[in-house]
């Protein structure tokens, strides 16, 4: 059964009214109105003078009413957004489990370095000689990313992850085009990608072709390669993978895609599975993404911006879009210009300026203050906390291939069975106990997905709390007659179960005078 949208029901064994109070508001949690419906109006926070009766100067266009701000005094502004701030969860608060989102612990070290006023009160059109210590930082951190990597050649412009994969689709598309097979069209990619591999490849018109996954949670590299063939542009595939193992025959297929003349594109964004340990240009691959969000723990997730350096392989190098970063006589310099006399067959460029500057600042200074044997270390703690966790739930969920997994754990929802509880209730009375839920439903390989990773900067304790939790949750789901519970939650959250379908469908992005809000 699809319980996804389920409208809440009262759960019956609720006290009725005993959780109740005279303003809805629970301890020191505020029923927090709307900014709008908060409304005094004629009230502000400053004392503007009286407007001049000066002419128009914006022809017919007249003002045809007010624009409906709200009015309010600045203290009522300053608590309505302390409030709402307080009511986010964040890798601040606590354990943040969402597997393939690596929600680590953001060093504060990261955060002083990319506050330095020579960092962040840069403008991206100031003279290139006043920048030149931004610039060996991109230079420094290029540097690293491809040492990490073992590319010969990075660019730092892309947004996100979901951005440098399309960096990279295109410059595969220009490497092609360049030797006169801009005929291949077609791009492998296995069941397990994530969402945004075959959106990435459909963007940029070439034909999404499946690969089935094999039952051990690898792709099955025999009908990978029984697929290749002259119309293949290349293969995107994600290792680890979504189902956090290993891709073990990531050689033997980049060997097969290279010689039928494709590209290899790997989804980097499990890199903190591997970073220090494997390097992505020994495995064969041309082109990757490294979500520096993820692996480098720049904050993200309704935080910060996300960022997407890509690496390239030698055959894709020259197709690098601008900017980049040169060493010229007067010290450093970008590129910024494609056709220009320095950008040599760079395809064009992703996005306007040079990146995200203050992620490239904190990336960087984790890079630095981890170290080579730090980030070695970062990568086995990670893989160990994961299969710490699968080891102390194996037993009581279901695993959905044996281990061992990488960075990340998953479990379907066989242990549900009969029980009347689906993934997504687990998931809803996980936040009543306090804790972020996991990925849910993905991958869409096995069955009501949950997928486990916890990250290296969770303690052994910190594991223990939520392995215990969702221990006694899956018990309690078996303990039968439990399913009225579980669907009733969460119970404890400002908003309780939201028909969460008709929010995306139907989204009401706007407040309008009168319409009231939708019950909780
Ligand atoms: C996060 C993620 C992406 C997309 O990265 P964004 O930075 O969110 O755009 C792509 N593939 C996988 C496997 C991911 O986990």
């Amino acid at each position: 059964m699809n319980a996804q949208g389920r409208p809440t029901a009262a759960f019956a064994g609720e006290s009725a009214g005993g959780e109740e109070t005279v303003t809805g508001n629970r301890g020191l949690r505020i029923e927090e109105p709307l900014i709008f419906e908060q409304d005094s109006p004629g009230m502000t926070g400053v004392d503007l003078p009286a407007v001049p009766d000066a002419p128009l100067r914006l022809g017919t266009v007249r003002p045809r009413g007010r624009i409906g701000l709200p009015g309010l005094a600045e203290p009522q502004v300053v608590r309505h957004y302390t409030r709402l701030s307080q009511k986010n969860y964040a890798i601040d608060t606590g354990l943040y489990p969402l597997g393939s989102c690596t929600m680590k612990h953001n060093p504060r070290l990261n955060e002083k370095m990319a506050r330095l006023p020579g960092f962040a009160d840069l403008h991206p059109l100031q003279p290139q000689a006043t920048v030149q210590g931004a610039l060996e930082l991109m230079d420094t951190l290029a540097h690293w990313l491809k040492t990490l990597t073992g590319m010969p050649a990075v660019t730092l412009a892309p947004a996100a992850g979901a951005h440098g994969e399309m960096c990279g689709m295109m410059a595969i598309r220009a490497a092609l085009e360049h030797r006169g097979e801009g005929g291949r069209t077609r791009v492998l990619v296995p069941e397990s990608a994530h969402g945004t591999n075959p959106a990435t490849a459909a963007a940029l018109g070439f034909t999404v072709d499946p690969v089935p996954g094999a039952p051990d949670g690898r792709v099955d590299a025999a009908a990978l390669k029984a697929k290749l063939g002259s119309d293949v542009a290349g293969i995107m595939l994600t290792n680890p993978n979504t189902c956090g193992l290993f891709e073990r025959d990531i050689r033997s297929i980049a060997d097969a895609v290279h010689e039928a003349g494709a590209y290899f594109y790997c989804d980097g964004a499990n890199f903190n599975a591997i970073v220090g340990r494997v390097r992505p240009a020994d495995l064969g691959i041309d082109a990757m993404h490294i979500n520096l969000h993820k692996t480098f723990s720049t904050p993200h997730g309704g935080g910060g911006p996300g960022s997407g350096p890509v690496v390239f392989s030698e055959s894709l190098a020259p197709f690098v879009p601008v900017p980049f970063v040169v060493h010229g006589p007067d010290g450093l310099r970008l590129v910024e210009h494609a056709g220009g006399p320095d950008a040599g067959t760079a395809f064009g460029r992703m996005k306007a300026f040079h990146g995200q500057m203050g992620m490239f600042v904190r990336a960087l200074a984790y890079i630095l203050s981890h170290g080579a044997d730090g980030l070695w270390q970062a990568s086995g703690d990670a893989v160990l906390n994961a299969n710490y966790v699968m080891a102390r739930l194996g037993d009581v969920m279901t695993p959905s291939f044996d281990g061992p997994c990488m960075h990340e754990c998953l479990f379907d929802d066989r242990f549900l069975k009969g029980t009347g509880v689906t993934t997504l209730d687990i998931a809803k009375a996980l936040i009543d106990e306090g804790f972020h839920p996991m990925t849910m439903y993905f991958p869409l390989v096995v069955h009501g997905a949950l997928l486990i990773e916890p990250t290296e900067t969770e303690s052994r304790a910190g594991l223990d709390q939520f392995v215990d939790t969702l221990r006694a949750l899956a018990e309690r789901a078996r303990a039968g007659d439990a399913a009225a519970w579980f669907q009733a939650a969460p119970r404890l959250t400002p908003r309780r179960r939201l028909d969460e379908t008709t929010a995306a469908r139907k989204p009401v992005l706007r407040w309008k005078e009168g319409e009231g809000r939708a019950g909780p």
